[in-house]
């Protein structure tokens, strides 16, 4: 499927459409009670309404806003964002959405224009919008000019990630921002620990075994921050096709330097990988499949990687004992 089908398929245009008349009502009705600008809270509003796209930032979100917002993840665990095309039921929940946060640096990349349409009319706030441009993984192994938008699985990114969810919370609504700021530096004292944890685990890998090969380059910021050489068979979007080619590479690899083990992701089908395993296998090395990580999802609830320090956790966990 290309782009240009997708932006002229006639259910697109309907929803696009739904899309703008909401916003129009939306517009007008705040305007005839004339409680304030949408950019701040309304006196007599009770809870912040706030829509994520996937489930990391709304658990990030919760953490910081508290009792303070409501939050509702338009994606649910195992979806790939990549791919990730907005209902019509999601439309109206952005719509009727006080605040939004996504990942941004296209992680949605088939949301960019209705994000774009929502971000003239209410806070849209790329959550990754604070981190330094100059520590995004970009180059030629990220499709040309485009940064990796992976950014969760470096702990510190997170951490910026949770600045701009205070500063966000705290411009919308000034009387609660001591309550965020709270929220946001208990949560920031977790991070942090969280990321020693992960530096810490990673040791128990012997360093010639620190070799992560997964579905799809999730783990770019994962690898740079916690000293791991990461391939992926799929390269940073799912979007983009692998073929013959990528397979054999990865699995010429995985021979020569006698990878142990390569891990599936859960929003990402394991089918890929499994030919890279046969492929290694023909050739007389034996490649397990060291578990599955929670890549651009986090897990279901009662999964145990449910909230992203589980999952992170979980994640790390996976690799270690595989590796190790
Ligand atoms: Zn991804």
């Amino acid at each position: 499927m290309n782009q240009s089908k997708i932006k002229k398929s006639p259910l697109q245009r309907v929803k696009m459409t739904l899309g703008v008349l909401a916003l129009i009502l939306v517009a007008a009705c705040s305007k005839v009670e004339g409680d304030g600008t949408p950019a701040t809270r309304g006196a007599e509003q009770e809870v912040i309404q706030v829509v994520t796209t996937t489930g990391m930032i709304a658990d990030l979100v919760k953490e910081i806003g508290g009792t303070e917002v409501n939050t509702v993840a338009l994606m649910q665990p195992g979806v790939d964002p990549h791919l990730f095309k907005a209902s019509q039921g999601d439309i109206q929940k952005l719509d009727k959405a006080d605040i939004i946060f996504y990942g941004g640096l296209h992680l949605e990349g088939k949301m960019t224009e209705i994000l774009e349409k929502l971000e003239r009319h209410k806070p849209t706030v790329p959550v990754s919008k604070d981190i330094d441009q100059a520590v995004l993984r970009s180059g030629a192994d990220i499709n040309g000019t485009q940064f990796d938008p992976h950014i969760w699985f470096d702990v510190k990114h997170w951490i910026s990630a949770a600045g701009t969810v205070r500063d966000t919370l705290s411009e919308y609504d000034p009387n609660h921002a001591d309550l965020y700021k709270q929220n946001a530096e208990a949560y920031i004292e977790k991070l942090n620990a969280l990321d020693a944890e992960v530096k810490e685990k990673i040791n128990e890998i012997p360093e010639s075994g620190r070799v992560l090969v997964t579905a799809h380059d999730a783990f770019g910021y994962f690898g740079d921050a916690y000293g791991m050489k990461v391939m992926g068979l799929q390269g940073i979007s799912t979007a983009a096709e692998y073929g013959s080619k990528d397979v054999s590479k990865l699995r010429d690899y995985l021979v020569e330097n006698k990878i142990k083990a390569v891990f599936v992701e859960s929003s990402v089908p394991p089918k890929a990988m499994e030919a890279v395993i046969a492929g290694a296998k023909e050739k007389g090395h034996i490649v397990k499949i060291g578990g599955e990580l929670y890549s651009d999802s986090m897990g279901e609830p009662g999964s145990g990687a449910d909230t992203y320090i589980t999952m992170v956790r979980h994640n790390v966990n996976t690799i270690v004992d595989a590796l190790k």
